[in-house]
Order: structure tokens, then sequence, then C-alpha cells
């Protein structure tokens, strides 16, 4: 495993890392999560991605009995939260500052952590002014309950907004992005945000590399049995196939196999030849998924020059068509 720094910060983060969405809870339990997590750490993997959201704060409950089972030391690993989803009362949701505050310390709890080294914004706010969160992130930074905070899915728009507002006040700016980037899903990633990494030097932590699984070709005919689209509660993933190009998917998962990859390895790895991304987080519902997706790592001189050649033209093909 290699690291790479999170933006222009000092903390050096895993390549790869492993995120608990859809999965934990609803798809792993405790032994199976634990499995997982033990597997990517000793594969070198240092960040654990997780929201106030996910299983709506079970998952953060199963991620800190894990963490505490497996006594890892606290300053060998990074983990996160999000902030937006808490709850359905008014003052559970959004980034007002009562709910950031609360939404950290509610985190903190059923992490059993200290401290989170990460803490994402999980969407923009249009409801609050982003200059009362970047004071209420600004507060939990001097505070020594959060080491960095981020935004996840906000535009080049608004995450300029928040460093304006920082810098008048001299207060600190996001220090990273978590946005949606794989080879179905580049526009906001390659187009957006070129300025803002140009100009700010902020990481990302970029999610879904596998577009849900779709780019493994798994659903090329069809959705399978056994996928997330059927977990109670996600169907609405499904929504995500239309206008989905097979076609496209499946001339990438040759060009996969033509080089010796599995089309879920390339897709992968595609991700984390953009300098602009500190880490990838990689899903699984099972063990063998991630050990399959983590061997990736020792394959990353299979993305030559020539085979990204080979792909843009499928794509810019796929796109004429
Ligand atoms: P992916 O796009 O990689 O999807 C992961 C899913 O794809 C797995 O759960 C599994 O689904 C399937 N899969 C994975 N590996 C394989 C394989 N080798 N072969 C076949 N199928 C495979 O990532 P996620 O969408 O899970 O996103 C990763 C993380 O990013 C999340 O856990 C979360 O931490 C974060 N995230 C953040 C968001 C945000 O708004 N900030 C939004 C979404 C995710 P199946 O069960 O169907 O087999």
């Amino acid at each position: 495993m290699e690291y790479r720094n999170l933006g222009k910060s000092g903390l050096k983060i895993s390549e790869f890392s492993f995120g608990s969405w859809v999965t934990f809870v609803n798809q792993l339990n405790e032994k199976e999560a634990m499995r997982c997590m033990e597997i990517a750490y000793e594969r070198g993997v240092n960040f654990f991605d997780n929201a106030e959201a996910y299983a709506s704060g079970a998952s953060e409950v199963l991620m800190g009995k894990i963490l505490k089972k497996l006594n890892w030391s606290r300053d060998s690993y990074i983990v996160s939260s999000k902030v937006f989803w808490g709850g359905d009362l008014p003052t559970q949701k959004g980034l007002s500052k009562k709910h950031v505050h609360d939404a950290c310390n509610n985190a903190l709890k059923r992490l059993q952590v200290d401290y989170l080294d990460l803490f994402f914004c999980h969407r923009p706010d249009p409801e609050t002014p982003i200059i009362e969160t970047v004071f209420a992130m600004n507060d939990l930074l001097s505070q020594g309950k959060i080491m960095y905070w981020g935004t996840s899915e906000w535009s080049a728009k608004e995450i300029k907004t928040a460093f304006k507002c920082a810098s008048k006040y001299k207060l600190r700016g996001p220090s990273m992005e978590q946005p949606q980037y794989n080879l179905l899903h580049r526009d906001r990633f390659e187009n957006e945000y070129d300025e803002i990494f140009k100009k700010y030097k902020i990481g990302s932590t970029i999610w879904s590399p596998l577009a849900s699984g779709l780019l493994t070709g798994k659903y090329n005919n069809g959705v399978p049995s056994s996928s997330r689209f059927k977990v109670k509660g996600y169907e609405w993933l499904a929504d995500s196939m239309d206008g989905i190009n097979f076609d496209l998917i499946g001339k990438i998962n040759s060009l996969a196999k033509e080089i010796g990859l599995l089309p879920s390895q390339f897709a992968i790895l595609w991700c984390l030849m953009n300098q602009n991304v500190s880490t990838v987080i990689l899903g699984a519902s099972s063990s063998t998924q991630l050990k399959e997706n983590l061997c990736a790592i020792d394959l990353k001189d299979a993305l030559t020059l020539d085979v990204t050649d080979k792909l843009n033209n499928i794509i810019r093909e796929g796109i004429k068509k």
C-alpha cells in the first residue's frame, strides 16, 4: 500500500480505504464486518469511512464496537463521520451550529473514539449560512474533537464560499471533499473541481469507484439476486441504472480482461490514476470482494499509457453512439 497526502495537509492516507455505506448492519454482521476491517488494515488500509446517516447510526455503533475489539493503536488509523442526515426532527439534520456539534458528539460516542480524524458536511445545506458551518467546524477543531473538516458533494461555488468565509475570519477552510468519482461519473471531479484542486489544494476521498457495482459487469444482464439494489431501503439505487450504457461497460470490462485484470480491479485502479484523488474508498459486501479489490494495489503497472489510450477511444466511441 502506498500513502498520499490528504491534499496540502500532512496527513498520510492509504490509497485504498474502506467504507461502510449500505454494507455494515444491512449486509455484513459484526463477525463479517470485523473480518473485512482486519483484512483491510493488514493490507495497509488506514482510513475507515462512516457517517451519522449510515444505517441510522448503527453503522457507527458497529464500527466502534469492532475498533474497540481490535484494539488498534489510535495513532495507526483514520476514522471519519459525516453530518447532515441525523434524524427526523428539525434540529437533527442539516449543518446548523447545533446539529454540527450534536452530530460530532454523537459520532464520538458511537465510534467510541476521543476524536474524529475527518468530519464531513455530507451535503450542502441551503438553509444554513455557510459561515455558520465554517465557525462550527472550527470550534470542533479547536476543541480537539476533529482533526480535519471537509465537504461532500458541495458545488465548487459552495466550496469557494467556505474558503472565502474562512479567510475573512482567519479560520480553517475545508481540507477535503468526498465526491463520487468513477468511469461513469467524471464531470464534477474532473471539470467543476479543477479550479478548487489547483487553488486550494484540497484532498479528496472519492466514493463509489465501482458505481455501486455496475462497473464490475455483474449488472450487464440484469440485477443479480444478491445485490445492494435488493437491500431493503436501497431499492432506489436501481434508478441509477437508467441511462447506463451497458454496451460501453461491456467493452471496458473486455479491455480489463485483455490486460489480465478483473473489471472491478480495472475500475478501481483507473480512479487512482488521477492525482487529485487522495484515497479511493472501497465498498464490499463480503471479504471475498474486498480481497479481490485490495489485490488491485499490486497491479497498478497494468494501466499503461497504451491501455489508457485504448480506454479513451472506447469511451469516445461509446459516447458518440
Ligand atoms: P462501490 O461503488 O465500490 O460499490 C461497492 C459495492 O459493489 C459492494 O458493496 C458490492 O455490492 C459491489 N462490489 C464490490 N466489490 C465487488 C467485486 N469485487 N465483485 C462484485 N461486486 C463487488 O463503493 P460504494 O458505493 O460502497 O462506496 C464506497 C464508500 O464510499 C461507502 O462505503 C461510503 O463510505 C462512501 N460513500 C460516500 C458517499 C457520500 O455521499 N459521501 C455516498 C456513497 C458512498 P453488492 O452487495 O451488490 O455485491
